[in-house]
């Protein structure tokens, strides 16, 4: 997904992209990598004193559910990222700077052999762990 895509799928859906949306997805473009809410907010804050935290977070979910982000469970924090748009794959997520990098081995093909009766709806497989920039400082 990238900024020109979400626009799209926005209008599309009926939203309006204000400045503040817009903003929030130039955020999320420019990090390339997984952030929390507080993040977002204090990245916001700077361009739109005293905007409240509950206007951010309904953007940030109402782009996570639309699909123009990701996000999963890091240190204990639900974080974000612009969504991978392209083939199948899987991640490795460093815990310390949130960076991700693609694994193109699905585990899945070694599972549904033990799953054969079983009718499989979706599945998630991450790594975490530190980079080798992180790991090494
Ligand atoms: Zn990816
Ligand atoms: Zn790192
Ligand atoms: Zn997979």
């Amino acid at each position: 997904m990238n900024k020109k895509e979400a626009i799209r799928l926005l209008n599309d859906k009926g939203y309006k992209t204000t400045k503040r949306r817009l903003d929030i997805l130039n955020y999320f473009e420019g990090e390339d990598r997984y952030r929390t809410a507080k993040d977002l907010n204090d990245h916001m804050e700077v361009k739109y004193p005293g905007i409240s935290f509950d206007t951010v977070y309904r953007n940030l979910h109402l782009y996570n559910e639309m699909g123009i982000l990701e996000s999963t469970e890091l240190n204990g924090e639900k974080q974000f990222r612009m969504k991978c748009s392209h083939d199948h794959h899987h991640h490795f997520i460093c815990n310390q700077c949130g960076k991700t990098t693609e694994i193109d081995v699905c585990p899945m093909e070694e599972a549904l052999r033990m799953l054969s009766n079983y009718t499989i709806e979706d599945h998630k497989f991450e790594i975490y762990g530190l980079c080798p920039l992180c790991g090494t400082a």
